[in-house]
């Protein structure tokens, strides 16, 4: 692993102000009392959040927009920069490139900004409620899929470069800025830090099935548990849009041979529905258990990577107040009972 730089407070606003202007800048900013990414200019650069896990949007949306046109060709962006993405969202990138670019066919739309886009991953320094990473293997700061990792403690920021292009980012911050070699004390610190982090978010969900488990629990489990805990889903589809590894979309037809791609969720009604009428999700609780098998059950069978990362969005937004994780202690204790 590369050697831990550091910059002040004052260096780095500046190197802000620099990027703000030859990239299009993101980093998550305060919204009714929530965080989000928004694009940064030198003017409001002192609003970045920093090390505050999980931006209420996945970054899977910069690669993957909502809705987009997919018959008009697509054209180079402005580089970018998103600054302070979660280890959670980088681990999810791992299945969404095994499904768009190892693959039979390689999307073009998600190649061009996972190309265009620099990733600079936030180690989390707390952890909000149903942050669950650590029990799918992962840390809580950035050991993959980025091109730096970046640490703030109080006038400092810390950054190690995890990719070439990280390494050729801190060479470019060096234009603006006094970067020095971190001290041992230092990483040492920044090092203690994320073990206080995962010890806390392991002793958080020590009750919660691992990632291949919890497929078994699924699989084995009783009609009656997702009936249950369904009977508050309002189909919605908010746990799905959200979730920062699913995929699912509809290519609607337009006009003058248009397609558009628009994001989809098996938690919508009618989401399986075929031309006779036959709809094999067509039960409530059939639907919501749906999502539940494609993560932990039958992605497994056709991908490397973790279906589930552990962010717990799905639990944040549901309106119904259904818990992913109780539901799947419950399978677990039932098991042992
Ligand atoms: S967010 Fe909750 S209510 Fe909405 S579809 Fe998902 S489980 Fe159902
Ligand atoms: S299933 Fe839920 S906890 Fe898992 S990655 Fe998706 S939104 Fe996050
Ligand atoms: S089937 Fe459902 S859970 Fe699976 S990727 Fe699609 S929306 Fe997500």
């Amino acid at each position: 692993m590369d050697k831990m730089f550091v910059i002040s407070m004052t260096d780095w606003q500046a190197v802000l102000g620099q990027f703000s202007a030859s990239y299009s800048l993101f980093a998550p900013v305060e919204f009714n009392g929530s965080q989000d990414y928004e694009l940064v200019d030198k003017e409001n650069t002192g609003n970045i959040i920093y090390n505050h896990p999980k931006p209420a949007t996945p970054v899977k949306t910069f690669f993957l927009p909502v809705k987009e046109n997919v018959t008009v060709e697509s054209g180079i962006e402005k580089p970018a920069i998103i600054m302070g993405v979660p280890s959670c969202d980088l681990a999810a990138l791992d299945i969404l490139d095994e499904m768009y670019l190892q693959r039979d066919y390689t999307d073009i739309y998600y190649k061009n900004r996972r190309e265009n886009f620099i990733l600079i991953g936030y180690d989390c320094r707390s952890i909000v409620e149903n942050c669950h990473c650590t029990s799918y293997g992962l840390k809580p700061y950035p050991e993959k899929n980025c091109d730096l990792m970046l640490a703030r403690d109080r006038h400092l920021v810390f950054l190690q470069s995890l990719s070439a292009r990280g390494a050729e980012l801190l060479k470019e911050m060096g234009k603006y800025a006094d970067i020095i070699k971190a001290s041992k004390d230092e990483a040492s610190e920044i090092n203690e830090k994320r073990s206080e982090i995962t010890r806390l978010l392991k002793d958080k969900n020590k009750n919660l099935p691992g990632y291949e488990l919890s497929g078994k629990l699924i699989k084995d489990s009783p009609d009656k548990i997702w009936k249950s805990y369904a009977s508050t889903c309002v189909s919605c589809g908010a746990c799905a849009a959200i979730c920062p590894t699913c995929t699912c979309f509809l290519l609607i037809d337009r006009p003058d041979f248009e397609k558009i791609r628009q994001l989809d969720t098996c938690q919508y009604p009618g989401f399986e529905k075929v031309a006779a009428g036959e709809d094999p999700l067509g039960e409530l609780f059939v639907r919501f258990r749906n999502r539940y098998q494609c993560k932990y059950v039958w992605k497994p069978l056709k991908f490397k990577s973790i279906a589930c990362t552990g962010c717990g969005r799905c639990i944040d937004t549901c309106i119904g107040k259904i818990s992913k994780n109780e539901l799947l202690e419950e399978l677990a204790s039932e098991k042992n009972s």
